[in-house]
């Protein structure tokens, strides 16, 4: 089925409802109307009980104290060692990347990307997204763009698996202790409290809060719909 186009430039967007508090389950697609919550209070699904909304305290001023800390979390243990071994006199040390690296120079390509990718590009954009909306969220007015990173947000936090990367390098370090002496580098305890803080941060989180405040790609629909919020947005 093609959407009706208006003008060949000008995208076809649907027509909105008019009732902003309706919501269709994510489970069983019951459409149904979103009570006002206090923070703390939950509205679940009356047919199949899924959460649908909790309402956080304060989430953008968490989530940004939150998000802030991880950054700077993050930035340590992407730069000092992570590991040390020595043995027979010999001493070395790695970082995070630099393990990464020596897996692609040793043949293991596949592996390599698949650490870069999970443990260092993908928690990088799931902060970095994050950081984005939350501080262009406190604007009076945040611009589309923020539309597009609260989307592709979720999938960066579904592809960031540190924790996997950590019980791996615990189970490898377990296994040489008896060959090797190991040195465990900041950065380890960096990551062990980057994959709490990046939870804390997520929970934390409540994308509905942002979504009320995004300008609509269809200027002219939010007018029609909410009168009222088009007013307000208007100085
Ligand atoms: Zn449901």
């Amino acid at each position: 089925m093609t959407a009706p186009h208006t003008s060949s430039s000008e995208p076809a967007y649907n027509t909105p409802s008019a009732d902003l508090e309706l919501v269709a389950c994510p489970h069983c697609d019951l459409v149904q109307r979103l009570p006002a919550l206090a923070p703390g209070e939950a509205a679940r699904c009356p047919r199949c009980d899924k959460e649908l909304w909790r309402r956080r305290e304060d989430s953008l001023e968490r989530t940004q104290a939150l998000t802030l800390a991880a950054a700077i979390l993050y930035v340590v243990a992407n730069t000092v060692p992570m590991l040390g071994l020595s043995a027979v006199g010999h001493h070395a040390s790695t970082t995070l990347y630099g393990g990464a690296r020596h897996l692609w120079e040793t043949g293991q390509e596949v592996v390599a990307v698949l650490v870069l990718f999970t443990a260092v590009v993908a928690p990088a954009l799931q902060i970095g997204f994050l950081l984005a909306v939350v501080l262009a969220a406190r604007r009076p007015r945040p611009a589309h763009w923020v539309a597009t990173l609260l989307r592709h947000q979720p999938k960066t936090a579904t592809w960031s698996m540190i924790e996997v990367m950590i019980l791996g390098v615990l189970v490898a370090l377990i296994k040489i202790a008896d060959y090797a002496s190991v040195i465990a580098g900041l950065a380890l305890f960096a990551l062990g409290g980057l994959v709490v803080l990046l939870a804390v941060m997520q929970a934390a989180f409540d994308p509905r809060e942002v979504w009320i405040r995004v300008a609509w790609a269809d200027e002219a629909a939010r007018a029609a719909t909410a009168p009222d919020a088009a007013l307000e947005a208007t100085p």
